[in-house]
C-alpha cells in the first residue's frame, strides 16, 4: 500500500496581516506552518503505516523554504518526502496547482510505485478554496471522496476503502476502489507529535527536489501564471460585524434575569420561536 500525502505550507494564520495599501497578505516576518488540515492526513497515512505497514509519501508544491514543512512530515515518520519547486510554478491558481500535484504524483508513482491513496486536506488556511483535492482527483482521474471524517477501512487485499463522509444533513458511508484522492476533515483524528528519533532523522533528510525539467512532457502552458486563468481583481478586509450591546444591570442575578426575559420577550424571542 503507497500513499502520498499533499501537504502545502502556509503562513500561521495567527500572524497573519493585511497591507493597509496593497491590501495584500503580509507574508514578510510571518511564521509558515504545515496547512492544519495536511497534518490530518499525514496522521491517517501514518496510521495505516503503523497497522499495515504502507508507505507514505508526501509531496508539496511550493518555494524552496517548503522543504521545513516536508522535514516536520519526516519527523512525525513519513518515509519518503518530495518537494517540487522552480520559478515557473508560482503564481499557480487552483487549476495549476491541481495540473502540478497531479503530474507529481504521477511521477511518484511511476518512480517508487503505484499510488493508491491520495489525502489532501478539505482546504488550506490561506487560499481556502478546497479545490486542489477534486482538481487532483480529476487530473489523475482517480476516485474521489470529499469531507472524510473517518476512515472505517482501506484493503490492500480487495484494493477498496470505505469512509464516513459529512455531509450538511447526515453522514453518508461510501465504499469505492483504489486508487482515490481522499480530502479530510479534523474530527478524521488527532495529528501526533513528531518523536525525538523522528526530530534527529528529519534533521538530516534532504527532501527530492523537482523541477520543470525533471517532468519529461510537462505542459508549460498549464503552469504558473501562464496556466491560471483566474483573476484576482480585489481584496480586502471586511468591515467587523457591528452588534447592538446592552448591559443590564440590577441589584442581584435575578433581577437582571428577569430584566433578560422581559427585553427577549419583547423583541427577539416571539419571532425566533415563530409567534
Ligand atoms: C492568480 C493567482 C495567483 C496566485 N499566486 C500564488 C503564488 O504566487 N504563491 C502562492 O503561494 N499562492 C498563490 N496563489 C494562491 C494559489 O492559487 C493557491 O494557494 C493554490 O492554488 C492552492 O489553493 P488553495 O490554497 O485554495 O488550496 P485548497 O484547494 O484549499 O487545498 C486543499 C488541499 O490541497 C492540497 N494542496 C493545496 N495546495 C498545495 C500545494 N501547493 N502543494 C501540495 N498540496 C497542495 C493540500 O492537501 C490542501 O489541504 C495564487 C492564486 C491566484 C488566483
Amino acid at each position: 500500500m503507497h500513499i502520498v500525502v499533499c501537504v502545502k505550507q502556509v503562513p500561521d494564520s495567527r500572524e497573519i496581516r493585511i497591507d493597509p495599501n496593497t491590501n495584500t497578505l503580509v507574508r514578510q516576518g510571518v511564521p509558515a506552518i504545515v496547512n492544519y488540515y495536511d497534518l490530518h492526513g499525514l496522521e491517517e497515512a501514518l496510521r495505516f503505516k503503523d497497522e499495515m505497514g504502507a508507505e507514505v509519501t508526501v509531496v508539496s508544491m511550493g518555494p524552496p523554504s517548503a522543504d521545513k514543512a516536508l522535514k516536520q512530515c519526516i519527523s512525525m515518520g513519513a518515509d519518503r518526502a518530495v518537494l517540487v519547486s522552480d520559478r515557473a510554478f508560482a503564481g499557480a491558481d487552483t487549476l495549476a496547482t491541481s495540473y502540478v500535484v497531479g503530474i507529481t504524483v504521477q511521477k511518484v508513482a511511476e518512480e517508487f510505485g503505484p499510488v493508491d491513496v491520495v489525502f489532501c486536506g478539505k482546504q488550506t488556511l490561506d487560499g481556502d478554496t478546497g479545490q486542489v483535492g477534486p482538481g487532483v482527483a480529476c487530473r489523475l482521474d482517480y476516485e474521489q471522496l470529499t469531507y472524510v471524517e473517518k476512515v472505517v477501512e482501506l484493503s490492500d487485499k480487495d484494493k477498496s476503502i470505505t469512509v464516513h463522509r459529512h455531509l450538511e444533513d447526515g453522514i453518508e458511508v461510501v465504499k469505492t476502489k483504489l486508487p482515490v484522492v481522499v480530502t479530510v476533515l479534523t474530527e478524521l483524528n488527532k495529528p501526533r507529535r513528531a518523536s525525538l528519533p523522528g526530530v534527529i532523522n528529519a534533521s538530516r533528510y534532504k527532501p527530492i527536489v523537482w523541477s520543470t525539467n525533471d517532468f519529461s512532457d510537462i505542459d508549460r502552458s498549464k503552469i504558473g501564471l501562464k496556466g491560471s486563468p483566474t483573476i484576482v481583481s480585489k481584496t480586502w478586509v471586511p468591515e467587523p460585524r457591528k452588534i447592538d450591546t446592552k448591559i443590564l444591570e440590577g441589584d442581584n442575578a435575578t433581577v437582571v434575569a428577569s430584566e433578560l426575559i422581559e427585553q427577549l420577550w419583547s423583541t427577539e424571542l416571539p419571532t425566533r420561536l415563530g409567534w
